[in-house]
């Protein structure tokens, strides 16, 4: 009896919209991490392989985690994303910063529209304060950014903590994406 009534409670008091505002959503706090590849495909079948993934029965479904550890506290599920053209792929928070990588002048107010002359067709740089112009994949962001078509997506990681191999991940570019 109490415990029925203790779940009335909890439902409607979770359900009714407070002094007249509705609840915000629950905050989006998953951690996920994007393996950004030249070639989705062939790093999934290194990492499946080896161990680390193992497909799911569905066809294109993606894959769960295999028999060994990539993230020391495991992951929901991964899949590939493919993009026709190149996307520029951010963590997720906002707020980045960038830098120039020849005189580490802060660059992030040049940034933004260099990027989005990128998006409408232009080329891929940024004329810098410090007089070079530089290719957007050559700045450096904090949190990481990057460039790519495709990449492997991991979800629901557990932290920011990688533990493959150096060699399976060759050429990869790891970005960490809240939300
Ligand atoms: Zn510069």
């Amino acid at each position: 009896m109490f415990r029925v009534c203790g779940s009335r409670l909890l439902a409607a008091h979770v359900s009714l919209p407070q002094n007249g505002v509705d609840l915000p959503a629950p905050p989006r706090h998953q951690l996920g991490c994007l393996l950004l590849t030249e070639d989705a495909a062939a790093l999934t079948t290194r990492l499946e392989h080896n161990g680390y993934l193992r497909p799911l029965p569905e066809r294109d479904a993606g894959w769960v985690p295999g028999d060994r550890t990539l993230f020391p506290d495991g992951f929901a599920g991964a899949r590939i994303i493919a993009f026709d053209h190149e996307q520029f792929v951010s963590s997720g928070q906002g707020g980045f910063r960038v830098w120039c990588p020849v005189d580490a002048r802060n660059a992030t107010a040049r940034f933004v529209p260099a990027l989005e002359a990128w998006r409408r067709g232009g080329a891929r740089s940024l004329a810098c304060g410090c007089g070079g112009t530089h290719d957007l994949t050559a700045l450096t962001y904090r949190p990481d950014c990057g460039f790519a078509k495709e990449w492997l997506e991991f979800s629901d990681v557990g932290a920011a903590e990688l533990v493959a191999p150096d060699a399976l991940l060759e050429g990869v570019r790891v970005i960490w994406r809240r939300g």
